[in-house]
């Protein structure tokens, strides 16, 4: 039987992108397929679980909160998910994904937000995002400025740096200075939730 290696499960507020503010329950998939910098997700342990394991597991956390949207995170989600099995369609919600579109995302899901890494193209990949997120480095604005007309939302987030600093103010002359970006902070840093 085909089973899943997750990370956690937990109800939170989604602190980023476009739901950004919205009650979620995230399912953190274990693993990722590149290794960033300044990654500081702790997602490499893993426990395995069953599509029914993991939808019982969510179920806990959606009563009661019902209209929480659910949130596919990693590590990289899309190494696991497949698109003969959606996950979630019985909570009636929308589920999304954030992933580095690195790999292909199941049709099933409904809501794709990708954060390209390295400057990595997209084509022929994830080709219709509904988002892109760029975490900012400023060696790579030639490559966010060749994504400005694509059809999705498109937002700069600040880099968090392991020291704590962040280069926000660079992020924001960026967004002031191109307006087909939105700026995107870490809303769940900022009130001090997960
Ligand atoms: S793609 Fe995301 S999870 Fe994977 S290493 Fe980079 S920041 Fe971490």
């Amino acid at each position: 039987m085909y089973t899943y290696r997750i990370n956690e499960i937990f109800y939170s507020i989604q602190g980023e992108g476009a739901f950004a503010g919205t009650p979620a329950v995230f399912v953190r998939f274990s693993g990722c397929n590149l290794r960033c910098p300044w990654c500081d997700t702790d997602h490499e342990r893993g426990e395995e679980m069953t599509r029914d394991e993991l939808e019982d597991a969510v179920g806990d956390l959606m009563k009661g909160h019902e209209g929480a949207i659910v949130v596919l995170t990693g590590g990289e989600p899309a190494l696991q998910l497949r698109e003969d099995e959606p996950l979630f369609r019985c909570f009636n919600t929308l589920v999304c994904i954030e992933t580095n579109g690195t790999r292909p995302v199941p049709g099933w899901v409904e809501w794709i937000t990708v954060s390209p890494k390295n400057a990595l193209p997209l084509r022929d990949i994830v080709p219709t995002p509904n988002e892109l997120k760029f975490v900012f480095e400023p060696e790579h604005i030639p490559y966010y400025l060749s994504m400005q007309d694509a059809d999705c939302e498109k937002r700069i987030q600040p880099l968090a740096r392991r020291d704590g600093t962040t280069n926000l103010r660079e992020a924001l002359e960026f967004v002031l200075a191109h307006p087909r970006f939105k700026l995107s902070v870490q809303l769940h840093k900022l009130i001090g939730v997960r």
